[in-house]
């Protein structure tokens, strides 16, 4: 499998003014295209640090990308650092000038000499042109080694990599492996139990499993190298499989699922209104549980009402989440209703302040649909999908 390094070109991104999507963007193409990544560095518009900076990374990776520093003006030193990495000098396109001039004619836009500049190729590289914006890219092959320069304008990079960059690659490393990932989403148990549940599968290679922790919640990451998509999906589920054999429902989601979607889910299969009664959280918290089927109420939390109040009044399940955070600790108590049936449970967490109350909703929403599954509608045990 080929290696390659990303370079992040562009001041403004060493001063925190824009945030780096180009490099995370690369990485996940990368990743889906079987080439290890090594190193991902940024640098500000500096033609000797860039200049280095390629050189560098061409000793150590196959392909070196770099985005950013392609415009007109004298900050932009990519195609300069570009040509002195490799040795060479950049030559003057007219093909390319006349496309650049023929899309600023064509947005009535002024054309000035600087963008000649932008017309300017190293020696030996392939052109790429940008019918997307103004500034080319290009790929110089060296050495059995390819150095490829994009536009720092993610639209436009992200265009010519699909359309131009990737395709090249493909041919040049035959590109057929690929990285694919899963990952399953598990609310309110601890990161040390599912450590425990799953260690042996964490000492894999090929599918790797890897465990993230976020405020109660924590996802399990499964990710395989395979020549085709297929294979690596089968290699997935082949781990999905006994993954969900140890945890069973504790697993709610996968990738982009959220708490929130998969209790509205479930609840539009009811026929009953499912009431969510809760004190104490922020404003905005919860805001995406409102729905069909779900009604949420928010109480004071000196109003709140006690279990036999809403005993008294249940014709149909109710939750209700009391969030009392003080400056030790945050605690929650939980209950549900449903004719013959509660449940209550108070917990506590000590994590950092800041993430307290992401941690009590998280738990709120986990508890929340345990019990659905669980009481209100157990046959979604067997049937999650
Ligand atoms: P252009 O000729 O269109 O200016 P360029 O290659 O010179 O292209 P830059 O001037 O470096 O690109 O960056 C143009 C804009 O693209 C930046 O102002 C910023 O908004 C965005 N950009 C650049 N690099 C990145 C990055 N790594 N991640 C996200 N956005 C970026």
């Amino acid at each position: 499998m080929p290696t390659a390094e990303l370079i992040a070109i562009g001041t403004e991104l060493l001063l925190g003014e824009i945030i780096d999507t180009n490099t995370k963007y690369l990485a996940r193409q990368l990743r889906d295209y079987g080439v290890d990544l090594y190193r991902s560095t940024t640098v500000g518009d500096n033609l000797q640090r860039i200049t280095l900076l390629i050189q560098e990374a061409l000793s150590r990776a196959d392909i070196v990308i770099t985005t950013g520093g392609l415009g007109p003006t004298v900050d932009d030193p990519t195609r300069d650092a570009a040509a002195q990495a490799c040795n060479t000098h950049n030559e003057f396109h007219p093909e390319l000038w006349e496309q650049i001039r023929q899309r600023f004619l064509k947005r009535a836009m002024n054309i000035s000499e600087n963008n000649k500049k932008q017309a300017m190729i190293p020696a030996g590289a392939v052109v790429i042109a940008n019918p997307v914006g103004t500034a080319p890219a290009f790929i110089m092959p060296i050495n059995g080694k390819a150095l490829v320069c994009l536009p720092g304008v993610p639209r436009e990079m992200e265009y010519l990599m699909q359309t131009a960059i990737l395709p090249w690659l493909k041919d040049h490393y035959s590109l057929s492996g690929m990285i694919k990932a899963r990952v399953l989403h598990i609310g309110a148990v601890s990161e040390s139990k599912i450590d425990e549940m799953v260690a042996d599968l964490e000492k894999m290679t090929n599918p790797t499993v890897g465990l993230l922790a976020h405020p109660g919640i924590v996802d399990i990451r499964i990710t395989a190298k395979a020549d085709s998509e297929e294979d690596a999906d089968e290699m997935i589920n082949t781990l999905e499989t006994i993954i969900r054999q140890r945890l069973g429902t504790d697993i709610y989601g996968v990738d982009n699922e959220t708490l929130p979607q998969v209790i509205h889910k479930l609840a539009e299969k009811g026929s009953s209104a499912i009431k969510v009664i809760l004190g104490g959280f922020a404003p905005d918290t919860f805001k995406d549980l409102a729905g069909n089927n779900l009604i949420v109420e928010r109480v004071e939390p000196q109003s709140f009402p006690t279990l036999n109040k809403v005993n008294n009044i249940l014709e149909s399940p109710v939750f209700t989440c009391l969030y009392t955070p003080t400056p030790e600790l945050s605690r929650i108590e939980l209950n549900f209703s449903s004719p013959g049936h509660t449940e209550s449970m108070t917990r506590e967490y000590m994590g950092a302040p800041g993430l307290r109350e992401e941690w009590a909703v998280n738990f709120c929403l986990s508890f929340i649909r345990h019990q659905l599954i669980s009481k209100v509608y157990p046959e979604e045990k067997n049937d999650p999908s």
